[in-house]
């Protein structure tokens, strides 16, 4: 292990998260679904622009609770990118419903709107949109897809906090949307996520859901008297102690996504010439996606890939790749039967990835220490 270690991503906090959990812990009313969830949840729906914004204990649970909340089940089929988290697809085979792999555009990562399209059958319900590195995926294709076939539209916004595509907050665009605080992500409470949508029945059921199948938030509300079951659920809600650290982030969401805008265009800049030599391939930004700079990842040949990745590594930068593509894993292949072979795409730009570590704190001297690092390495290899 080298001496020191530049990690991938570190989280950015400060003297306001400190306060505000303390805060919380004092009064003792540390539970879900308080006055710090109602803050938080308030601050999304103005600042997001969507009717209904609700708090879960992570992003895979806002997407279950979200496709639970629809009706998706056993029959039912979903088109979602191979390229993602394991979550994506978890939550749509946890419903007894079978998850479509569709391929991806090699300049984004993110779903081809004409692979969706092929991939469209007389059992499709939703499309699961992954806005990869916080870069919106071709949103107005995809919406227009789903409203030729009659399908619903889930967000996965888990790295899109704070983005947009085409002047829309991503999450607010589909049917529903999905947000992940994770420690990974640019605005986060440890663990945590949020289920955004327009539509009331919607966000009536997903209350219930999110609540074991009571209409508890009603009753907080003083809409009925009592609460009781009304519906089956689970346990979706977020603590109050993350939910007060949650909100402070949400106030700092444009002071984080500017930091890292700095250190992406930082990166880029000085790393053109690398690109221009043809050892790496630089990231493509999509016009009509304005990010929020969650990744910064380049590409390279298959051969050195790894070799590049161990010699980062020994230099104690945290640098990484993802994701194994779904399809081709072993739980893809022998449930669906899928080969590598069956998404190109995807296969090419996984295994041809590098992440590079960004995050708000991150110093110039580091990262001149990870661009001279990479000059060095391809120098040598
Ligand atoms: C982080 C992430 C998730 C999972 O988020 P959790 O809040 O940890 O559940 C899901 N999908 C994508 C694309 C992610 O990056």
């Amino acid at each position: 292990m080298p001496d020191r270690w530049i990690p991938l991503t570190k989280p950015y906090y400060g003297p306001e998260e400190e306060a505000a959990i303390l805060e919380v812990l004092r009064t003792g009313n540390v539970g879900g679904d308080g006055a710090q969830c109602k803050a938080a949840e308030a601050y999304m729906r103005e600042r997001f622009g969507v009717k209904h914004a609700l708090l879960t204990t992570s992003c895979t649970h806002a997407m279950e609770l979200a496709l639970m909340a629809c009706g998706i089940g056993p029959g039912d089929e979903v088109i979602l990118p191979s390229f993602t988290f394991t979550s994506t697809a978890n939550v749509i085979v946890r419903q007894g419903a079978k998850p479509v792999f569709a391929e991806i555009e090699e300049a984004t990562f993110n779903l081809d709107p004409a692979d969706i399209e092929h991939r469209i059958s007389p059992r499709t319900r939703v499309i699961m949109p992954v806005h990869y590195a916080g870069i919106g995926c071709r949103m107005n294709e995809i919406m227009d897809l789903a409203r030729r076939y009659g399908l619903l539209v889930i967000e996965d916004a888990a790295q899109g906090v704070g983005a947009k595509y085409n002047g829309q907050w991503l999450g607010a665009i589909g049917t529903a949307g999905c947000y992940s605080f994770h420690v990974t992500k640019n605005v986060t409470c440890g663990e945590g996520g949020a289920l955004l949508t327009n539509d009331d029945q919607l966000a009536e059921r997903a209350e219930i859901i999110r609540e074991k199948g009571t209409n508890r938030s009603q009753f907080l509300r003083g809409q009925v008297d009592k609460y009781t079951w009304v519906d089956w659920g689970s346990s979706f809600v977020l603590s109050d102690l993350l939910a007060a650290v949650l909100l402070q982030q949400l106030r700092k969401m444009d002071e984080i996504n500017a930091k890292r805008r700095a250190i992406w265009e930082y990166y880029y800049h000085r790393l053109e010439e690398l690109a221009l030599e043809g050892q790496i391939i630089l990231p493509t930004l999509d016009p009509l996606a304005e990010s929020n700079w969650h990744i910064f990842a380049i590409r390279t040949d298959l051969a050195r890939r790894d070799k590049v990745l161990a010699a980062l590594r020994a230099r104690g930068i945290g640098a990484t790749f993802h994701y194994i593509p779904l399809h081709s894993s072993p739980y893809g292949r022998r449930m669906w039967g899928y080969t590598a072979e069956d998404l190109p795409i995807t296969g090419r730009v996984s295994a041809s990835l590098i992440r590079l570590p960004i995050y708000p704190d991150l110093t110039l001297q580091e990262q001149e220490y990870i661009i001279d690092s990479l000059y060095e390495i391809y120098a040598g290899i």
